[in-house]
């Protein structure tokens, strides 16, 4: 064992970096819950302290979202990739618009096909998905349109909200809380936790209360987004620990000013680190119109005549403290997730080991 670890700087897309306070006070929560004497792992969901954490995490989503309240916040199981299969199953009856903007909207579009039409509007898969299309139709008689707001792997993003003259689903699973959204130009939004809310496990669906009721199928009990509007998302037991631990992060992004000063904070470590691959000779950004780069997964590669320094890059810059920037396998090259608890001061410490090596190699 090692007397004492090095400072490190977390990059992993997720599972992904969470604020220290939400580690201290999830610690705390396993040892002695709210004051009971027992540990948050060993309470039931049912007790008084337990039901206030679901509700006052479900108050706290709204309230740093700005969430209407004609809408619900729910926490479930079975990741985002459930909810590829859950927002079919409840809301299309013959027809659904998607984007295809990367591996994930393409997971989503699978498993849509499954249920009835489904029309994709537009790909970038042409391109490796390094960009987000533009100027597509999207059906009127669509029962929603479907976005993947962030992609997680390409490493582009749709920054702004955008409209649709159908119902607007978005899958914001690495954006969620990096940004203020205009929640009412949406039915529903969900998104696995693990990215920029919490510890994997619970999986957010923010979604309109009036939209469920037009599908003619069956719909399972547990896949039935009604039953879990009515029971306030504790129809059966919800995950418990990675909701408490959700809670810790909301709470630390209300401290620290909601998400209009994460956004800034974001743009900012982002731009710094965008500059550095567009100056440094080693290295290109992989996607390459500005206006589309993600502010959450920065995706770059190594140029081609120094191809032969790529996997060199990782462990020099793992002598800084860097972990998790070794980019999907699907994109190759590298890719620094910079979420909301990523302090700006990582992101520095990647710029200097890219600026030495640079040095290094040429
Ligand atoms: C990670 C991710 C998913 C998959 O989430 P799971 O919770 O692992 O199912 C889906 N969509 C996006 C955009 C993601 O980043």
């Amino acid at each position: 064992m090692k007397n004492k670890q090095m400072k490190k700087h977390n990059f992993y897309a997720g599972p992904s970096i969470l604020p220290e306070y939400t580690i201290e006070k999830t610690i705390e929560g396993i040892k002695n819950f709210a004051g009971t004497g027992l540990s948050v792992l060993e309470v039931s969901h049912r007790s008084q302290e337990f039901v206030d954490v679901m509700k006052e995490a479900q108050q706290l989503f709204k309230e740093l979202l700005d969430i209407p309240d004609d809408y619900s916040v729910l926490f479930l199981q079975g990741g985002a990739s459930t909810q590829f299969a859950m927002v079919p199953f409840n809301l299309l009856n013959k027809k659904a618009a998607y984007l295809d903007t990367g591996a994930w909207s393409s997971k989503a579009i699978k498993e849509a096909k499954g249920f009835g039409e489904t029309v994709v509007v537009a790909s970038s898969k042409d391109k490796a998905y390094n960009y987000i299309p533009k100027n597509y139709q999207i059906p009127t008689d669509a029962e929603y349109f479907h976005i993947t707001t962030n992609n997680t792997i390409a490493g582009t993003e749709i920054k702004e909200d955008i409209d649709s003259p159908v119902p607007l689903v978005a899958d914001m699973s690495s954006d969620i809380f990096s940004r203020p959204v205009d929640v009412s130009k949406y039915v529903l939004i969900y998104g696995g936790a693990q990215k920029n809310l919490g510890p994997a496990g619970t999986t957010f669906v923010i979604i309109k209360n009036d939209i469920l009721g037009n599908v003619d199928r069956h719909i399972p009990t547990m896949l039935n987004y009604q039953t879990h509007i009515d029971k306030g998302s504790m129809f059966n037991t919800p995950p418990v620990l990675a909701v408490f631990s959700a809670l810790q992060t909301l709470k630390w992004l209300k401290k620290n000013g909601g998400v209009k000063a994460a956004q800034k904070r974001n743009i900012e470590k982002a731009s710094i680190l965008y500059d550095e691959i567009d100056r440094n000779k080693l290295f290109r950004a992989a996607v390459p119109d500005p206006a589309d780069r993600s502010l959450m997964n920065i995706t770059f590669v190594i140029n081609e005549e120094f191809k032969e320094h790529e996997k060199a890059f990782l462990d020099f810059a793992s002598q800084y403290g860097i972990v998790g920037i070794k980019g999907h396998r699907s994109v190759g090259g590298f890719r620094a997730s910079t979420y909301n608890a990523l302090p700006k001061e990582s992101v520095e410490v990647l710029i200097k080991a890219m600026q030495d090596f640079e040095k290094k190699i040429i």
